[in-house]
């Protein structure tokens, strides 16, 4: 694997995955996937990405290529001894829903990573879906960082609630979907949810909650404010996967280039991240992400304003 060292502007922590997907128009085997790659290739037409993530002895040169030639860092990529975390998903007629074929964690099972130095002092991180311990010893490598994102999933809820709360008091932005935050808050209401996962976070911090919808959008939530975006309208919705990762990387990406904590700049960074969202549904995997333009993501975002302005 050749490795090029650099300073990154956001380090990305998460999976690197060989997805195989179903949707009801078509499949793919073997895709390159996982919540690292989407997040890492959408931040790439912003800002300067920084992975840190595990592979095994499967990931080839040809799969390197596909982040390198996006001006990915890859220093913070290992390879391990076995085989690369695998992930089956299938979508039925509604891509809303779906269903979770197969997880083979591989070599993401004992995923612990050690930060470089460089890393350490990286200003923006987003971390991707995982064991909330792990995340909590990532963060506590990062030095006195901007921003720090992060998601999570129904498993660590339900299984980890005391680290899931740890780690919330140590993040500026948590991102999930709306089962997700009814099943953290305890409430039906998304008004109500945003209030309590609000008052679950640290006060010093920027306490922004963005909360997706799938096709219909996402509500971001900070202190009393609300802004609700809706998904962009596309006839040709491919696949799902990474939808919601490619959001955070676009959002997270528009935030590192901009350095602004204002509401109209956490607005501006939603729309950003939605999208790059809208692109990576319109094929399989990540082949629209690979070759986007500026042009045509600030096109989109054009197309976002005409949407919602009356
Ligand atoms: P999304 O559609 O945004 O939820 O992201 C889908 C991606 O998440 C796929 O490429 C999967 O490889 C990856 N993924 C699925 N399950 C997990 C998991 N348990 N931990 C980490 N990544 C996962």
């Amino acid at each position: 694997m050749n490795k090029k060292s650099s300073t990154p502007s956001l380090l990305v922590i998460g999976s690197v995955a060989f997805d195989d997907i179903e949707t009801p128009f078509g499949k793919s085997k073997k895709t390159l996937g996982g919540s690292a790659t989407y997040i890492s290739l959408a931040a790439s037409y912003f800002t300067k990405p920084g992975l840190v993530a595990v592979v095994g002895e499967d990931f080839k040169q040809q799969h390197c290529e596909i982040l390198q030639n996006r001006k990915v860092d890859l220093m913070g990529l290992e390879m391990a001894k076995g085989k690369t975390f695998a992930w089956g998903g299938k979508y039925h007629f509604d891509l809303n829903t779906r269903e979770t074929l197969f997880t083979h964690l591989n070599v993401f099972e004992n995923f612990s990573p050690e930060l470089s130095p460089a890393h350490r002092n990286t200003p923006y991180a987003f971390l991707g879906n995982t064991h909330p311990a792990q995340q909590i010893r990532i963060i506590s490598q990062l030095k006195n960082p901007k921003f720090v994102g992060l998601d999570t999933m129904n498993y660590w809820i339900e299984k980890t609630p005391k680290e899931l709360g740890q780690v919330l008091k140590m993040v500026d932005a948590l991102v999930i979907n709306d089962s997700e935050a009814r099943e953290l808050s305890k409430e039906h209401n998304l008004l109500k949810a945003a209030k309590k996962i609000s008052g679950l976070m640290h006060q010093s911090r920027k306490r922004l909650l963005i909360i997706k919808r799938g096709e219909y959008g996402l509500l971001l939530f900070q202190g009393g404010k609300i802004f609700h975006l809706p998904g962009f309208p596309l006839e040709d919705v491919v696949d799902p996967t990474g939808a919601g990762d490619s959001f955070a990387g676009g959002f997270m990406g528009h935030l590192s280039a901009k350095s602004d904590f204002s509401w109209d700049s956490f607005k501006k960074a939603c729309v950003a991240g939605s999208a790059m969202a809208s692109f990576c549904v319109q094929d399989f995997g990540t082949q629209t992400l690979q070759n986007l333009s500026r042009t045509k993501i600030s096109q989109r975002i054009q197309g976002f304003r005409h949407l919602t302005r009356f």
